[in-house]
């Protein structure tokens, strides 16, 4: 990936942090299943949220691809703790950035490049998938709209200051009718409702977030009127590249185990072991290059949909594929705690169902080159 100079800077601060801060405390945050207060504080004070931010509303005006980066480097740690400016910035602060006006980009933006909680509420139940199958509604009243229903599995939940939620404001007109706001967490009305409990990524909080007459202005809409649907595919468009990289991560710190592995225990080297780590390694590479492609086409403004899918398919799989074998490799080693390996396999599991599932990209894959009507990549 081609990065400046100060990309390349930030990136040493962060690799830095995730060797000496995170890596220390990734277990017990999975453990206890606690939110790593002291971590997020800190990746507020090195820039992790500023990252991607531009200067003018308080950020460090880095890449995309220095964003992705950052996430790739800490998920090899925990990848509780990339998730959660992953979250705060692709999912929340991109849209605002993009498709928000000045009065929000001004409100929000700032306050995201310090490190402070975002997230992004479109699920609900019945409605994973079929994002346009939502039932909460946004009506008019007066200059602007009350909202109600509720929405589920929203990462970052329990800490978010601010929300980005989808509501119907046409039911008729399906995904055509659906409106995103940014809502703050002290809007009458918004609460936070049960936390769940995960195989996986357990340091971050997953909730509902219960919407019950809240009364927004209408500056609060991001995008424009009924035009939510498309910003919100766009923004997941950004966001799996951002799970990708949270997966190559993840499979990068379990080809790390076994290294480690394999080096204690010279006697548990034999040639079928070594086919296991090559194929490893192969299902690897063909991620990053993928990342890597999709990181270019989004940054340079293209539309990156057929990119972020496949990559997000690839790493998603093979995440999984490759913890999966680090644990076979390693044996009890694995098993017990003895090194982090089973805590990665738990881990990389999430990055085939959030952002929309894997099967829902071989969907989106099919339909895109379907419409290309070739392979002409
Ligand atoms: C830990 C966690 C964090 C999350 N964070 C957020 C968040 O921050 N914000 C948010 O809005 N949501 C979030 N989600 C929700 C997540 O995006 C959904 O779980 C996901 O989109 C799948 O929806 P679902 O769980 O309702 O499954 P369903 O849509 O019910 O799907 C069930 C199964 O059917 C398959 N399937 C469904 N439709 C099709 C189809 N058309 N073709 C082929 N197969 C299909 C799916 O692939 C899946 O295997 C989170 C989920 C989890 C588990």
């Amino acid at each position: 990936m081609n990065l400046g100079v100060t990309d390349k800077e930030k990136l040493k601060d962060v690799e830095d942090f995730a060797t000496s801060k995170v890596r220390k405390r990734a277990s017990e945050v999975d453990e206890t299943s606690s939110f790593p207060v002291d971590l997020v504080k800190e990746m507020g004070e090195i820039g992790v949220f500023a990252i991607y931010i531009p200067r003018e509303y308080g950020g460090l005006g880095l890449s995309l691809g220095t964003l992705m980066e950052s996430i790739r480097i800490i998920s090899r740690e925990c990848a509780s703790t990339s998730l959660i400016p992953d979250v705060t910035v692709s999912l929340f602060g991109e849209p605002i950035l993009k498709y928000g006006n000045e009065e929000l980009k001004r409100k929000y933006l700032s306050r995201v490049a310090k490190g402070t909680i975002g997230a992004l509420a479109i699920t609900e139940p019945g409605a994973g998938s079929d994002a346009a199958a939502i039932k909460t509604t946004a009506t008019r009243k007066g200059n602007g709209f009350i909202i109600n229903g509720g929405k589920t599995f929203i990462t970052n939940g329990a800490e978010a200051e601010f929300f980005l939620a989808s509501a119907v404001t046409d039911k008729e007109k399906r995904h055509h009718g659906i409106t995103l706001f940014a809502l703050d967490k002290e809007m009458s009305g918004l609460s936070i409702g049960k936390e769940f409990k995960k195989m996986g990524i357990r340091g971050t909080s997953t909730t509902e977030v219960l919407l019950d007459n809240v009364e927004v202005g209408e500056e609060q809409i991001v995008g424009g009127f009924n035009e939510g649907f498309k910003i919100e595919m766009d923004t997941l468009n950004v966001g799996r590249i951002g799970i990708a990289s949270q997966a190559i991560g993840i499979s990068e710190g379990a080809i790390g185990d076994v290294i480690r592995f394999q080096e204690q225990h010279k006697g548990a080297q034999r040639e079928g072991m070594s086919f296991r780590l090559a194929d490893m390694v192969n299902l690897l590479h063909s991620s990053v290059a993928k990342y890597y492609e999709s990181v270019e086409y989004a940054g340079a403004g293209r539309d990156p949909t057929l990119l972020s899918s496949l990559s997000k398919l690839q790493a998603g799989d093979a995440a999984v594929k490759i913890t999966e074998e680090a644990v076979g490799l390693l044996g009890y080693h694995a098993f017990r705690d003895e090194f982090p390996t089973e805590r990665r396999f738990r881990e990389a599991k999430i990055t085939q169902i959030y952002e929309g599932t894997n099967e829902i990209q071989r969907v989106i894959i099919s339909r895109e080159i379907l419409k290309k009507g070739g392979t002409d990549f």
